[in-house]
Protein backbone atom coordinates (compact mmCIF):
# COMPACT_ATOMS: atom_id res chain seq x y z
CA UNK A 1 0.00 0.00 0.00
CA UNK A 2 0.77 3.65 -0.80
CA UNK A 3 1.25 6.50 1.73
CA UNK A 4 -2.47 6.74 1.69
CA UNK A 5 -3.24 3.79 3.62
CA UNK A 6 -5.99 4.46 5.98
CA UNK A 7 -5.04 4.95 9.84
CA UNK A 8 -6.12 1.83 11.25
CA UNK A 9 -8.20 1.44 14.40
CA UNK A 10 -8.69 -1.83 16.96
CA UNK A 11 -10.27 -2.98 19.52
CA UNK A 12 -8.45 -2.82 22.72
CA UNK A 13 -9.89 -5.19 24.83
CA UNK A 14 -7.98 -2.60 27.80
CA UNK A 15 -10.36 0.69 26.65
CA UNK A 16 -13.28 -2.22 25.66
CA UNK A 17 -13.40 -0.03 22.78
CA UNK A 18 -11.88 0.99 19.64
CA UNK A 19 -9.11 3.12 19.10
CA UNK A 20 -6.23 4.17 16.35
CA UNK A 21 -2.99 2.33 16.79
CA UNK A 22 -0.26 4.21 17.55
CA UNK A 23 2.65 2.13 16.54
CA UNK A 24 6.16 3.23 18.82
CA UNK A 25 8.46 3.28 16.11
CA UNK A 26 6.82 4.86 12.94
CA UNK A 27 5.44 2.04 10.17
CA UNK A 28 6.78 -0.46 12.40
CA UNK A 29 5.25 -2.99 14.52
CA UNK A 30 6.00 -5.01 17.15
CA UNK A 31 3.35 -7.88 17.71
CA UNK A 32 3.31 -10.95 20.69
CA UNK A 33 1.66 -13.66 20.01
CA UNK A 34 1.08 -16.58 22.69
CA UNK A 35 1.29 -19.66 21.22
CA UNK A 36 1.01 -23.62 21.48
CA UNK A 37 1.58 -25.46 24.77
CA UNK A 38 2.65 -28.22 23.28
CA UNK A 39 1.41 -30.70 25.00
CA UNK A 40 -0.93 -32.51 22.47
CA UNK A 41 -1.42 -31.47 19.10
CA UNK A 42 -3.16 -28.13 18.31
CA UNK A 43 -6.80 -28.40 17.81
CA UNK A 44 -8.82 -26.31 15.23
CA UNK A 45 -9.99 -23.88 18.03
CA UNK A 46 -5.89 -22.75 18.37
CA UNK A 47 -6.24 -22.17 14.58
CA UNK A 48 -8.69 -19.88 14.97
CA UNK A 49 -6.74 -17.63 17.04
CA UNK A 50 -3.36 -18.48 14.90
CA UNK A 51 -5.24 -17.25 11.69
CA UNK A 52 -6.58 -14.32 13.35
CA UNK A 53 -2.91 -13.55 14.02
CA UNK A 54 -2.08 -14.37 10.57
CA UNK A 55 -4.66 -12.25 9.38
CA UNK A 56 -3.36 -9.52 11.85
CA UNK A 57 0.17 -9.47 10.39
CA UNK A 58 -0.71 -9.34 6.73
CA UNK A 59 -3.56 -6.66 7.11
CA UNK A 60 -0.86 -4.92 8.89
CA UNK A 61 1.72 -5.29 6.40
CA UNK A 62 -0.80 -4.31 3.79
CA UNK A 63 -1.55 -0.64 5.58
CA UNK A 64 1.96 -0.20 5.19
CA UNK A 65 3.98 -1.78 8.58
CA UNK A 66 7.07 -3.63 8.84
CA UNK A 67 5.84 -6.68 11.46
CA UNK A 68 7.77 -8.36 13.93
CA UNK A 69 6.28 -11.40 15.68
CA UNK A 70 7.50 -13.05 18.45
CA UNK A 71 5.47 -16.45 19.28
CA UNK A 72 6.09 -17.93 22.52
CA UNK A 73 6.21 -22.18 22.26
CA UNK A 74 5.31 -23.36 25.88
CA UNK A 75 7.19 -26.78 26.04
CA UNK A 76 7.56 -27.04 30.06
CA UNK A 77 3.89 -27.02 31.75
CA UNK A 78 2.28 -29.41 34.67
CA UNK A 79 0.76 -31.42 32.18
CA UNK A 80 3.99 -32.12 30.05
CA UNK A 81 5.89 -32.64 33.36
CA UNK A 82 2.76 -35.29 33.98
CA UNK A 83 2.94 -36.80 30.70
CA UNK A 84 6.57 -36.36 30.14
CA UNK A 85 7.25 -38.41 33.55
CA UNK A 86 4.31 -41.28 32.89
CA UNK A 87 5.57 -41.68 29.26
CA UNK A 88 9.19 -42.09 30.96
CA UNK A 89 10.68 -39.30 28.30
CA UNK A 90 12.30 -36.32 28.62
CA UNK A 91 10.63 -33.14 27.88
CA UNK A 92 12.34 -32.61 24.89
CA UNK A 93 11.29 -36.12 23.52
CA UNK A 94 7.36 -35.48 24.55
CA UNK A 95 7.26 -32.19 23.17
CA UNK A 96 9.32 -32.77 19.80
CA UNK A 97 6.44 -34.78 17.73
CA UNK A 98 3.89 -31.90 18.62
CA UNK A 99 5.80 -28.81 18.10
CA UNK A 100 6.43 -30.78 14.23
CA UNK A 101 2.81 -31.12 14.16
CA UNK A 102 2.42 -27.55 15.01
CA UNK A 103 4.79 -25.77 12.60
CA UNK A 104 3.13 -28.93 9.45
CA UNK A 105 -0.43 -27.38 10.71
CA UNK A 106 0.62 -23.77 9.82
CA UNK A 107 2.24 -24.64 6.43
CA UNK A 108 -0.95 -26.75 5.66
CA UNK A 109 -2.77 -23.69 6.20
CA UNK A 110 -0.83 -20.57 4.52
CA UNK A 111 -0.19 -19.38 7.99
CA UNK A 112 2.67 -16.99 7.39
CA UNK A 113 6.18 -18.07 10.09
CA UNK A 114 6.14 -15.60 12.97
CA UNK A 115 9.79 -13.72 12.87
CA UNK A 116 10.74 -16.05 16.27
CA UNK A 117 9.39 -18.63 17.94
CA UNK A 118 11.33 -18.65 21.21
CA UNK A 119 10.34 -21.76 23.63
CA UNK A 120 9.95 -21.72 27.28
CA UNK A 121 12.72 -24.24 28.19
CA UNK A 122 15.26 -22.09 26.65
CA UNK A 123 14.66 -19.06 28.86
CA UNK A 124 14.79 -19.83 32.10
CA UNK A 125 17.72 -17.87 32.67
CA UNK A 126 15.45 -14.83 31.91
CA UNK A 127 12.59 -15.79 34.36
CA UNK A 128 14.34 -16.35 36.82
CA UNK A 129 15.92 -12.33 36.40
CA UNK A 130 12.70 -11.27 36.22
CA UNK A 131 11.65 -12.84 39.92
CA UNK A 132 14.79 -11.64 41.21
CA UNK A 133 13.60 -8.17 40.47
CA UNK A 134 10.03 -9.10 41.86
CA UNK A 135 11.51 -10.03 44.85
CA UNK A 136 13.50 -7.45 45.06
CA UNK A 137 10.79 -4.89 44.69
CA UNK A 138 8.84 -6.95 47.48
CA UNK A 139 6.31 -7.60 45.61
CA UNK A 140 6.95 -11.45 45.01
CA UNK A 141 7.76 -13.95 48.05
CA UNK A 142 9.13 -16.71 48.84
CA UNK A 143 6.59 -19.46 50.90
CA UNK A 144 7.51 -23.79 51.09
CA UNK A 145 9.72 -23.69 47.98
CA UNK A 146 7.86 -21.85 45.75
CA UNK A 147 7.93 -17.95 44.55
CA UNK A 148 4.44 -16.08 44.34
CA UNK A 149 3.49 -12.38 42.94
CA UNK A 150 1.57 -10.21 45.90
CA UNK A 151 -1.30 -9.17 43.76
CA UNK A 152 -1.96 -6.82 46.97
CA UNK A 153 0.71 -4.93 46.24
CA UNK A 154 -0.41 -4.20 42.72
CA UNK A 155 -3.02 -1.08 42.61
CA UNK A 156 -3.32 -1.88 39.30
CA UNK A 157 -4.35 -5.60 39.19
CA UNK A 158 -7.36 -6.23 36.92
CA UNK A 159 -6.90 -3.19 34.61
CA UNK A 160 -7.35 -5.67 31.52
CA UNK A 161 -9.65 -8.62 32.68
CA UNK A 162 -11.67 -5.68 34.78
CA UNK A 163 -13.17 -8.44 36.88
CA UNK A 164 -14.00 -7.82 40.65
CA UNK A 165 -11.38 -9.23 42.32
CA UNK A 166 -12.95 -8.89 45.65
CA UNK A 167 -15.29 -11.90 44.50
CA UNK A 168 -13.08 -13.58 44.66
CA UNK A 169 -12.85 -15.39 48.55
CA UNK A 170 -10.37 -16.27 50.42
CA UNK A 171 -10.04 -19.23 51.48
CA UNK A 172 -11.32 -20.50 47.85
CA UNK A 173 -10.00 -24.18 46.66
CA UNK A 174 -6.28 -23.81 46.51
CA UNK A 175 -3.93 -26.20 44.31
CA UNK A 176 -2.57 -28.42 46.21
CA UNK A 177 0.99 -27.61 45.49
CA UNK A 178 0.20 -23.53 45.74
CA UNK A 179 -0.92 -23.73 49.46
CA UNK A 180 2.08 -21.40 50.50
CA UNK A 181 0.08 -18.60 49.34
CA UNK A 182 -0.75 -15.64 51.15
CA UNK A 183 -3.79 -14.30 49.93
CA UNK A 184 -5.53 -17.01 47.30
CA UNK A 185 -5.72 -14.13 44.48
CA UNK A 186 -1.77 -14.54 44.37
CA UNK A 187 -0.19 -16.11 41.72
CA UNK A 188 2.67 -18.59 41.06
CA UNK A 189 5.89 -17.68 39.36
CA UNK A 190 8.37 -20.36 40.33
CA UNK A 191 7.20 -23.77 41.12
CA UNK A 192 8.98 -26.14 44.14
CA UNK A 193 10.23 -28.81 41.98
CA UNK A 194 8.68 -32.37 43.84
CA UNK A 195 11.38 -34.86 43.76
CA UNK A 196 12.30 -36.74 40.47
CA UNK A 197 10.51 -33.67 37.71
CA UNK A 198 12.74 -32.13 35.64
CA UNK A 199 13.92 -28.82 37.45
CA UNK A 200 15.92 -26.00 37.11
CA UNK A 201 18.17 -24.30 39.75
CA UNK A 202 17.36 -20.74 40.70
CA UNK A 203 18.04 -19.04 44.00
CA UNK A 204 15.23 -20.41 45.45
CA UNK A 205 16.09 -23.69 45.22
CA UNK A 206 15.01 -26.14 41.98
CA UNK A 207 11.97 -25.98 40.43
CA UNK A 208 10.26 -24.53 37.37
CA UNK A 209 8.78 -21.55 36.13
CA UNK A 210 5.16 -20.76 36.73
CA UNK A 211 3.20 -20.11 33.05
CA UNK A 212 2.47 -16.24 33.13
CA UNK A 213 5.81 -15.58 33.73
CA UNK A 214 7.39 -16.82 30.54
CA UNK A 215 5.66 -14.60 27.91
CA UNK A 216 6.58 -11.68 30.13
CA UNK A 217 9.95 -12.87 29.98
CA UNK A 218 10.09 -13.62 26.01
CA UNK A 219 8.03 -10.61 25.14
CA UNK A 220 10.42 -8.00 26.63
CA UNK A 221 13.59 -10.01 25.62
CA UNK A 222 12.96 -9.56 22.02
CA UNK A 223 10.47 -6.68 21.42
CA UNK A 224 11.69 -4.84 24.34
CA UNK A 225 9.74 -3.60 27.88
CA UNK A 226 6.98 -1.83 25.99
CA UNK A 227 5.58 -2.84 22.51
CA UNK A 228 2.84 -2.47 20.00
CA UNK A 229 -0.07 -5.57 20.31
CA UNK A 230 -0.40 -8.58 22.30
CA UNK A 231 -2.68 -11.10 21.39
CA UNK A 232 -4.46 -14.24 22.32
CA UNK A 233 -7.94 -16.19 22.23
CA UNK A 234 -10.43 -14.61 25.01
CA UNK A 235 -9.51 -17.45 27.61
CA UNK A 236 -6.20 -15.55 27.46
CA UNK A 237 -7.10 -11.93 29.41
CA UNK A 238 -7.90 -13.57 32.43
CA UNK A 239 -5.39 -14.43 34.24
CA UNK A 240 -3.03 -15.21 31.87
CA UNK A 241 -2.63 -11.57 30.60
CA UNK A 242 -4.09 -9.70 33.96
CA UNK A 243 -0.59 -11.57 35.28
CA UNK A 244 1.64 -10.87 32.23
CA UNK A 245 0.89 -6.96 32.93
CA UNK A 246 1.45 -7.17 36.47
CA UNK A 247 4.99 -8.63 36.21
CA UNK A 248 6.22 -6.93 33.60
CA UNK A 249 4.64 -3.24 34.76
CA UNK A 250 5.89 -4.00 38.37
CA UNK A 251 9.23 -5.02 37.00
CA UNK A 252 10.11 -2.55 34.80
CA UNK A 253 7.27 0.66 35.67
CA UNK A 254 6.41 1.30 32.38
CA UNK A 255 3.53 0.37 30.47
CA UNK A 256 4.22 -2.91 29.06
CA UNK A 257 1.75 -2.90 26.25
CA UNK A 258 -0.55 -0.75 24.10
CA UNK A 259 -2.87 -2.29 22.05
CA UNK A 260 -4.80 -6.33 23.55
CA UNK A 261 -6.04 -8.18 21.02
CA UNK A 262 -8.35 -11.22 21.56
CA UNK A 263 -10.20 -13.32 19.19
CA UNK A 264 -13.44 -15.51 19.85
CA UNK A 265 -13.57 -18.81 20.45
CA UNK A 266 -14.56 -21.66 18.10
CA UNK A 267 -17.77 -24.22 19.18
CA UNK A 268 -18.51 -27.15 17.61
CA UNK A 269 -21.70 -27.32 16.72
CA UNK A 270 -23.40 -24.76 18.68
CA UNK A 271 -21.03 -26.24 22.20
CA UNK A 272 -18.19 -25.81 23.59
CA UNK A 273 -15.29 -27.74 22.14
CA UNK A 274 -13.82 -30.06 24.19
CA UNK A 275 -12.14 -33.44 24.93
CA UNK A 276 -15.17 -34.85 27.21
CA UNK A 277 -17.79 -33.96 24.73
CA UNK A 278 -15.92 -35.85 21.88
CA UNK A 279 -16.25 -32.59 19.54
CA UNK A 280 -12.19 -31.38 19.51
CA UNK A 281 -10.46 -31.84 16.32
CA UNK A 282 -7.49 -31.83 15.16
CA UNK A 283 -6.12 -30.37 11.60
CA UNK A 284 -5.20 -33.96 10.43
CA UNK A 285 -8.59 -35.05 11.55
CA UNK A 286 -10.64 -33.31 9.22
CA UNK A 287 -7.81 -33.19 6.24
CA UNK A 288 -9.43 -37.10 6.97
CA UNK A 289 -12.51 -36.47 6.38
CA UNK A 290 -11.98 -34.81 3.46
CA UNK A 291 -11.61 -31.45 4.06
CA UNK A 292 -9.69 -28.75 1.88
CA UNK A 293 -7.86 -27.06 3.54
CA UNK A 294 -8.17 -23.99 1.59
CA UNK A 295 -11.76 -23.56 2.45
CA UNK A 296 -10.54 -24.22 6.02
CA UNK A 297 -8.86 -21.05 6.16
CA UNK A 298 -10.94 -19.31 4.06
CA UNK A 299 -13.79 -20.10 6.54
CA UNK A 300 -12.02 -19.34 9.72
CA UNK A 301 -11.22 -15.82 7.70
CA UNK A 302 -15.15 -14.97 6.77
CA UNK A 303 -16.04 -14.53 10.32
CA UNK A 304 -14.78 -11.38 12.41
CA UNK A 305 -12.73 -12.20 14.71
CA UNK A 306 -14.51 -10.98 18.00
CA UNK A 307 -17.44 -13.01 17.20
CA UNK A 308 -17.86 -16.43 18.26
CA UNK A 309 -17.63 -18.88 15.02
CA UNK A 310 -19.72 -22.32 14.91
CA UNK A 311 -17.85 -24.90 13.16
CA UNK A 312 -19.73 -27.09 10.87
CA UNK A 313 -19.03 -28.78 8.00
CA UNK A 314 -21.87 -27.06 6.18
CA UNK A 315 -20.14 -23.50 6.94
CA UNK A 316 -16.84 -25.25 5.31
CA UNK A 317 -19.10 -26.21 2.21
CA UNK A 318 -20.39 -22.32 2.34
CA UNK A 319 -16.83 -21.19 2.17
CA UNK A 320 -15.61 -23.62 -0.71
CA UNK A 321 -18.90 -22.10 -3.09
CA UNK A 322 -17.76 -18.77 -2.00
CA UNK A 323 -13.81 -19.92 -3.47
CA UNK A 324 -15.20 -21.31 -6.15
CA UNK A 325 -17.37 -17.51 -7.32
CA UNK A 326 -13.89 -16.17 -7.28
CA UNK A 327 -12.18 -18.87 -9.24
CA UNK A 328 -14.31 -19.10 -12.09
CA UNK A 329 -14.13 -15.56 -12.24
CA UNK A 330 -10.32 -15.56 -12.34
CA UNK A 331 -10.95 -18.44 -15.08
CA UNK A 332 -12.84 -16.67 -17.65
CA UNK A 333 -10.61 -13.59 -16.90
CA UNK A 334 -7.88 -15.77 -18.03
CA UNK A 335 -9.41 -17.01 -20.89
CA UNK A 336 -11.55 -13.93 -22.04
CA UNK A 337 -10.08 -11.80 -25.09
CA UNK A 338 -9.33 -8.00 -24.55
CA UNK A 339 -10.57 -5.50 -27.09
CA UNK A 340 -8.80 -2.71 -28.61
CA UNK A 341 -10.01 0.29 -28.64
CA UNK A 342 -12.64 0.20 -25.48
CA UNK A 343 -12.53 2.81 -22.90
CA UNK A 344 -11.96 0.32 -19.80
CA UNK A 345 -15.03 0.34 -17.68
CA UNK A 346 -12.77 -1.52 -14.73
CA UNK A 347 -10.16 0.96 -14.29
CA UNK A 348 -12.46 3.02 -11.58
CA UNK A 349 -13.94 -0.64 -10.07
CA UNK A 350 -10.36 -1.77 -8.99
CA UNK A 351 -9.23 1.83 -7.57
CA UNK A 352 -13.01 1.90 -5.48
CA UNK A 353 -12.25 -1.95 -4.37
CA UNK A 354 -9.05 -1.48 -3.56
CA UNK A 355 -9.87 1.38 -0.95
CA UNK A 356 -12.94 -0.35 0.19
CA UNK A 357 -10.50 -2.95 0.91
CA UNK A 358 -8.26 -1.36 2.83
CA UNK A 359 -10.79 0.75 4.77
CA UNK A 360 -12.37 -2.42 5.39
CA UNK A 361 -8.97 -3.92 7.32
CA UNK A 362 -8.42 -0.60 9.06
CA UNK A 363 -11.23 -1.07 10.68
CA UNK A 364 -10.74 -3.54 13.39
CA UNK A 365 -9.70 -6.35 10.35
CA UNK A 366 -13.58 -6.12 9.25
CA UNK A 367 -12.97 -8.93 6.65
CA UNK A 368 -16.91 -8.47 5.57
CA UNK A 369 -16.20 -5.40 4.27
CA UNK A 370 -13.09 -6.89 2.46
CA UNK A 371 -14.57 -9.63 0.61
CA UNK A 372 -17.46 -7.38 -0.13
CA UNK A 373 -14.65 -5.38 -1.76
CA UNK A 374 -13.69 -8.31 -3.74
CA UNK A 375 -16.96 -9.61 -4.54
CA UNK A 376 -17.96 -6.33 -5.54
CA UNK A 377 -15.22 -6.24 -8.28
CA UNK A 378 -15.72 -9.90 -9.28
CA UNK A 379 -19.50 -8.99 -10.23
CA UNK A 380 -17.97 -6.30 -12.14
CA UNK A 381 -15.24 -8.31 -13.86
CA UNK A 382 -17.96 -11.11 -14.99
CA UNK A 383 -20.56 -8.04 -16.36
CA UNK A 384 -17.42 -6.67 -17.95
CA UNK A 385 -16.81 -10.13 -19.73
CA UNK A 386 -20.47 -10.91 -20.76
CA UNK A 387 -20.94 -7.68 -22.22
CA UNK A 388 -17.79 -7.95 -24.30
CA UNK A 389 -16.28 -4.81 -22.60
CA UNK A 390 -13.00 -6.11 -21.26
CA UNK A 391 -10.66 -3.75 -22.29
CA UNK A 392 -6.70 -3.84 -23.25
CA UNK A 393 -5.16 -4.06 -19.84
CA UNK A 394 -7.83 -4.91 -17.94
CA UNK A 395 -7.06 -8.49 -17.20
CA UNK A 396 -3.42 -7.68 -15.50
CA UNK A 397 -5.03 -4.69 -13.91
CA UNK A 398 -7.79 -6.84 -11.90
CA UNK A 399 -5.46 -9.65 -11.73
CA UNK A 400 -2.90 -7.10 -10.00
CA UNK A 401 -5.29 -6.45 -7.25
CA UNK A 402 -6.53 -9.65 -6.24
CA UNK A 403 -2.98 -10.57 -5.98
CA UNK A 404 -2.56 -7.69 -3.33
CA UNK A 405 -5.55 -8.73 -2.05
CA UNK A 406 -4.20 -12.43 -1.68
CA UNK A 407 -1.27 -11.23 0.21
CA UNK A 408 -3.83 -10.50 3.10
CA UNK A 409 -6.40 -13.11 2.60
CA UNK A 410 -3.62 -16.12 1.13
CA UNK A 411 -6.53 -17.80 -0.08
CA UNK A 412 -7.47 -16.06 -3.85
CA UNK A 413 -4.92 -18.35 -5.84
CA UNK A 414 -5.54 -21.90 -6.67
CA UNK A 415 -2.01 -22.61 -7.84
CA UNK A 416 -1.07 -21.74 -4.37
CA UNK A 417 -3.07 -25.11 -2.83
CA UNK A 418 -2.07 -27.35 -5.89
CA UNK A 419 -0.60 -29.95 -4.05
CA UNK A 420 2.03 -32.61 -5.52
CA UNK A 421 0.36 -35.08 -8.07
CA UNK A 422 -2.10 -33.24 -9.26
CA UNK A 423 -1.61 -32.67 -13.34
CA UNK A 424 1.26 -30.19 -13.94
CA UNK A 425 -1.01 -27.84 -11.30
CA UNK A 426 -4.29 -28.25 -13.03
CA UNK A 427 -7.50 -30.01 -11.02
CA UNK A 428 -10.16 -32.03 -12.58
CA UNK A 429 -11.90 -29.02 -12.61
CA UNK A 430 -9.81 -26.88 -14.28
CA UNK A 431 -9.47 -29.95 -16.99
CA UNK A 432 -12.75 -30.35 -17.28
CA UNK A 433 -12.96 -26.20 -17.86
CA UNK A 434 -10.50 -26.50 -20.36
CA UNK A 435 -11.69 -29.48 -22.40
CA UNK A 436 -14.91 -27.65 -22.53
CA UNK A 437 -13.43 -24.59 -24.21
CA UNK A 438 -11.67 -26.51 -26.86
CA UNK A 439 -15.24 -27.82 -27.83
CA UNK A 440 -16.05 -24.39 -28.18
CA UNK A 441 -13.23 -23.45 -30.04
CA UNK A 442 -12.97 -25.77 -32.07
CA UNK A 443 -17.05 -25.01 -32.92
CA UNK A 444 -15.84 -21.50 -33.68
CA UNK A 445 -13.17 -22.86 -36.40
CA UNK A 446 -10.90 -21.17 -33.78
CA UNK A 447 -7.94 -23.75 -34.65
CA UNK A 448 -5.06 -22.15 -32.82
CA UNK A 449 -7.14 -21.44 -29.55
CA UNK A 450 -7.85 -25.02 -30.16
CA UNK A 451 -4.20 -26.11 -30.47
CA UNK A 452 -3.20 -24.14 -27.69
CA UNK A 453 -5.11 -25.81 -25.14
CA UNK A 454 -4.40 -28.97 -26.11
CA UNK A 455 -0.34 -27.97 -25.89
CA UNK A 456 -1.07 -27.25 -22.58
CA UNK A 457 -2.92 -29.73 -21.33
CA UNK A 458 -0.58 -32.27 -22.98
CA UNK A 459 2.00 -30.14 -20.70
CA UNK A 460 0.03 -30.80 -17.95
CA UNK A 461 0.08 -34.63 -18.70
CA UNK A 462 -3.52 -34.75 -19.99
CA UNK A 463 -4.02 -36.31 -23.34
CA UNK A 464 -7.54 -35.63 -24.79
CA UNK A 465 -9.16 -38.36 -26.69
CA UNK A 466 -11.69 -36.84 -29.51
CA UNK A 467 -14.77 -39.78 -29.47
CA UNK A 468 -17.99 -39.68 -31.24
CA UNK A 469 -19.47 -38.97 -28.04
CA UNK A 470 -17.28 -36.36 -27.37
CA UNK A 471 -14.08 -35.41 -26.15
CA UNK A 472 -12.69 -37.46 -22.83
CA UNK A 473 -9.41 -36.56 -20.88
CA UNK A 474 -7.26 -38.97 -19.14
CA UNK A 475 -3.66 -38.36 -17.15
CA UNK A 476 -0.96 -40.13 -18.49
P1 LIG B 1 -2.91 -23.24 24.28
O1 LIG B 1 -2.20 -24.24 23.42
O2 LIG B 1 -4.00 -23.87 25.11
O3 LIG B 1 -1.94 -22.44 25.13
O4 LIG B 1 -3.67 -22.21 23.32
C1 LIG B 1 -3.07 -21.56 22.24
C2 LIG B 1 -3.97 -20.43 21.76
O5 LIG B 1 -5.25 -20.92 21.32
C3 LIG B 1 -4.30 -19.41 22.86
O6 LIG B 1 -4.16 -18.10 22.32
C4 LIG B 1 -5.74 -19.69 23.22
O7 LIG B 1 -6.41 -18.53 23.66
C5 LIG B 1 -6.30 -20.16 21.89
N1 LIG B 1 -7.51 -21.02 22.01
C6 LIG B 1 -7.72 -22.07 22.83
N2 LIG B 1 -8.95 -22.63 22.63
C7 LIG B 1 -9.54 -21.91 21.64
C8 LIG B 1 -10.82 -21.99 20.96
N3 LIG B 1 -11.73 -22.92 21.22
N4 LIG B 1 -11.05 -21.06 19.99
C9 LIG B 1 -10.13 -20.10 19.68
N5 LIG B 1 -8.93 -20.00 20.27
C10 LIG B 1 -8.62 -20.87 21.24
ZN1 LIG C 1 1.19 -16.11 26.74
Amino acid sequence: MSESSPQPSFYNTEDRRQVPLIPREDGRIGLYTCGPTVYHHAHIGNFRTFLFEDLLRRALRFLGFDVHQVMNITDVDDKIIRAAGEAGVSLDEYTEPYIDSFFRDLDVLHIERAELYPRATEHVAEMIELIETLVEKGVAYLSDGSVFFRIAEDADYGRLSKLDLTQVQQGARVAADEYGKEDVRDFVLWKGAKPGEPSWDSPWGVGRPGWHLECSAMSMKYLGPEFDIHTGGVDNIFPHHENEIAQSETATGRQFVRMWMHSEHLQVDGDKMSKSLGNQYTLADLLERGLEPRALRYFFLTTHYRKKLNFTLAGVEDAAAGLKRIDEMRFRLEHAEEAGGLESTLTTAVTEARERFAAGLADDLNTSEALAALFGLVKAVNIAIETSRLAMGDRATVLGLIAEMDTVFGVLDPADWRTEGEAGGLDDAEIDRLVAERQQARADRDFARSDQIRDQLAEAGVVIEDTPSGPRWKRT
